[in-house]
């Protein structure tokens, strides 16, 4: 939380949410101050997320989340706090003094992260430097035989591990220490057997590079920031390696958050609403030299769902460029089912011969390139060409096996209408007369479970609900002047007064599904600056934030006239039900004299009700 005065305070009056939002998510206008998107904390295929342009703050009517633009770029990029502050201080260019952090323990992890990137681009530049050098050459001869030009291989920052493990360490070691270089990931070492504490109580230990002689594309995050390598071995004998080698995990990088290239191709995806998508990195280098920026990689393993929401932040439509019958077809195929269950629209990009991107532009250029993308096929067409070449359709046996390998790919669709369409265009296509196979065809297309289930919210009145707002209101002096009348902030803040005055003297709250939000914000200070910055439990904080976003009529003396009168009455009505209850009771035990009195409070109350 970001205290007055503070410098997270200074960034965050700076900041303007739907901007920083919009870095992340597709926003749409939605209201007068409202923006809609999907959310990126949760899988969804209409818009649930919202973001409140004059309060500042986000809400998921989906999952619940919700906050302010600080706590949107701690989750969404998986930072503590002051990293968040910092980023955005970046972004508006507000200059950033030393860091603060709320413990030793997050202030370390930041400083490791932050070292760690700083070593990582160190690393890549000493790479770049190395293809240069003259016992480079044989990589440079691989990376013109693979069409690379120089612009390219500066574009990708390409570069080259030397055959020696130490060079990089000797260049590395007077800027990082060596547990720095131990956490980086970029180097092995071996325990000395020397059991004797030198003078600085560690023992020796001989620190050598993983990449040796191997061709190596940095990984980057989606900030362009290099976190990892890929190292391509440039040797064939024995002692080689693997063909290809990865850094492993580390507190940068986790390989299952990762797009290769995304950080290159996320302007292009979100202009042009699609990414294409390869199976390797040379694959989506090819592609992106030959002008398709909107391209990246899978790096030939099953999509994770992190990566999956990652893409989503861009775009929802894919085109798939690789053959999902061919090697790796499993880890293919994991993909393909994650991205239709997360309602992504696919399409299929065959080339021709079973060539892979790079080779096919090499061998026919761009122009056949474009012919071929805009000649891809949807997902399912796909699918059921697949199933009619693979059967034999033609007789009611294949029918049955054609269906059936049919029926899981349906099955994932998360729209029922889209499955009983897709059921329809598949018995069309195959020619399925059988009431059987149709039965089956459409119970596929009718069962599915639903996934995410959003968090019950408390069942509120219309009445509540304004006497938040009203509450809530008062600390809105950045609404435009003139752009909502009726929310002029002076005015705001008599409403404000006055159901103060109505709620904590006739305390009408009492009992309401509201009544602790209601509450917090009574105690809260009067003009409310920040409602959303109120410590809150996280029903109330969504109760709040979603009351706010459907501002849709302004608030005035009539609305909040019903509110506070129909709270009265239902007050009155309660009072009713417990002297009904008391009556009875005085009946029960033929006390006359207590029935009497009753009888006469209860005509007060009728009389009171009528009225209203
Ligand atoms: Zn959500």
């Amino acid at each position: 939380m970001s205290t007055p005065g503070s410098f997270a305070d200074t960034v965050k009056q700076q900041a303007d949410i739907v901007r920083i939002v919009g870095d992340y998510v597709k926003l749409k206008k939605s209201g007068a101050q409202n923006f809609t998107g999907l959310c990126p904390f949760h899988n969804e295929k209409t818009p649930s997320f919202s973001v409140h342009a004059t309060r500042q703050f986000y809400h998921c009517f989906g999952c619940g989340v919700s906050g302010d633009v600080f706590s949107f770029v701690q989750k969404v990029e998986n930072i503590t706090f002051p990293e968040a502050v910092r980023a955005i201080a970046q972004k508006l260019g507000i200059p950033v003094p030393r860091q603060e952090f709320s413990g030793p323990g997050e202030a370390q992890e930041a400083r490791l992260r932050a070292a760690l990137l700083d070593l990582h681009q160190r690393a890549c530049a000493f790479f770049e430097a190395q293809l240069r050098t003259p016992e480079a050459a044989g990589a440079r001869e691989y990376l013109a035989g693979r069409g690379l030009s120089q612009e390219t291989i500066a574009t990708f920052r390409i570069g080259y591990a030397p055959d020696s493990g130490f060079p990089l360490r000797d260049h590395l070691k007077g800027s990082f220490d060596e547990e720095m270089l131990k956490a980086s990931g970029l180097f092995s070492w071996k325990e000395s057997g020397d059991q004797r504490p030198t003078t600085n109580g560690q023992r020796p230990t001989a620190l050598y590079s993983k990449f040796r002689n191997r061709i190596l594309f940095p990984i980057a995050n989606d900030a362009g920031k290099v976190i990892a390598f890929t190292g391509r071995a440039l040797a064939t004998d024995d002692k080689a390696g693997p063909k290809y080698l990865n850094s492993p995990e580390t507190a940068i990088y986790s390989k299952s958050r990762v797009l290769y290239n995304l950080d290159r191709a996320k302007e292009a995806i979100r202009k042009l609403d699609y990414a294409i998508l390869v199976e390797g990195q040379m694959d989506s280098i090819a592609v992106f030299a030959a002008g398709f920026h909107n391209v990246i990689a899978s790096s030939g393993t099953a999509f994770t769902e992190a990566q999956v929401r990652l893409l989503a932040r861009f775009s929802k439509k894919i085109v798939v460029n690789f053959d999902p019958d061919a090697a790796g077809a499993a880890a293919a195929d994991r993909s393909l089912a994650l991205l239709v269950g997360e309602d992504f629209e696919i399409k299929v990009l065959t080339l021709d011969a079973g060539l892979d991107p790079d080779l096919f532009l090499r061998k026919r250029g761009r122009e056949a390139y474009a012919d071929a993308l805009k000649g891809s096929q949807k997902y399912f067409d796909y699918l059921i060409d697949r199933a009619r070449a693979s059967f034999p359709v033609k007789t009611s046996e294949g029918k049955v096996k054609a269906v059936n390998f049919l029926l899981p790919h349906i099955h994932r669709v998360p729209s029922r209408i889209a499955r009983d369409e897709l059921a329809k265009e598949v018995a069309q296509k195959l020619n399925i007369e059988s009431a059987l196979l149709m039965q089956e065809l459409r119970h596929a297309a009718g069962t599915r479970s639903s996934t995410v289930k959003a968090p019950d919210e408390p069942p509120v009145t219309d009445a509540e609900r304004i006497l938040i707002r009203a509450l809530a209101a008062g600390g809105q002096l950045d609404v435009e002047p003139g752009s909502n009348p009726a929310s002029e902030p002076a005015e705001q803040l008599d409403f404000q007064r006055q159901v103060r005055y109505a709620l904590t003297t006739e305390r009408l709250h009492l009992g309401l599904s509201a009544e602790s939000l209601l509450e917090a914000l009574l105690a809260g200070e009067e003009p409310a600056a920040d409602p959303m910055a109120l410590p809150l439990s996280d029903s109330d904080r969504r109760l709040l934030a979603s009351t706010l976003l459907r501002e849709d009529e302004p608030l005035s003396a009539e609305l909040l006239e019903e509110a506070l009168e129909a709270l009265r009455r239902r007050h009155l009505e309660r009072q009713r039900t417990q002297l009904r209850n008391q009556i009875a009771e005085a009946e029960r035990k033929n006390d006359a004299q207590a029935l009497t009195r009753l009888m006469q409070e209860k005509v007060k109350l009728d009389r009171a009700l009528a009225l209203r």
